[in-house]
């Protein structure tokens, strides 16, 4: 038994029966009247280990569904969450895009000191959205629509 675990055997009782009670970790159960005939106490012993083990297993089982339920849920919130956030943003960047809105913005940033200055001209074409960059300094306007992702 782990340390956490206990096992109490009270009785036979005036009937002729016995109250067992089994904690295993959190799970607590009680076997109230079971009949314990006296000349077979030890072959009763071995079904009780039996059964010990047995529901020892079933604990650790309950354990792994209720680990894994957890995991479940955790992905469904995830998944709504994402789910949201393409329903609220106008247009995600793929990593493609994003590499070259990178290499524009450090372009102009040498070239014409442009910190951080930049309109996105977004179009929906039916098929996806195309995303066109321009610096707010020099105007120049580049098309980074990674057309792969459509
Ligand atoms: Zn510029």
């Amino acid at each position: 038994m782990r340390q956490t675990d206990n096992l109490e055997i009270v009785g036979p009782n005036p009937t002729g029966t016995t109250n067992i009670k089994i904690i295993i970790g959190i799970i607590n159960i009680n076997m109230n009247n079971w009949t314990i005939c006296d000349n077979n106490f030890d072959e009763y012993l071995e079904k009780l280990k039996t059964s010990y083990h047995r529901m020892e297993n079933d604990v650790e089982e309950m354990k792994q569904i209720l680990q894994n339920w957890r995991k479940d849920k955790e992905l469904q919130e995830l998944r709504e969450e994402i789910r949201q956030l393409h329903k609220n943003t106008l247009l995600i960047m793929t990593d493609k895009e994003k590499k070259e809105q990178r290499a524009f913005c450090d372009k102009h940033y040498e070239s014409c000191k442009n910190g951080g200055s930049y309109t996105y001209h977004l179009c929906g074409t039916g098929i996806g959205t195309s995303i066109k960059i321009e610096c707010d300094k020099c105007h120049e306007i580049k098309d980074i629509t990674d057309v792969d992702s459509w």
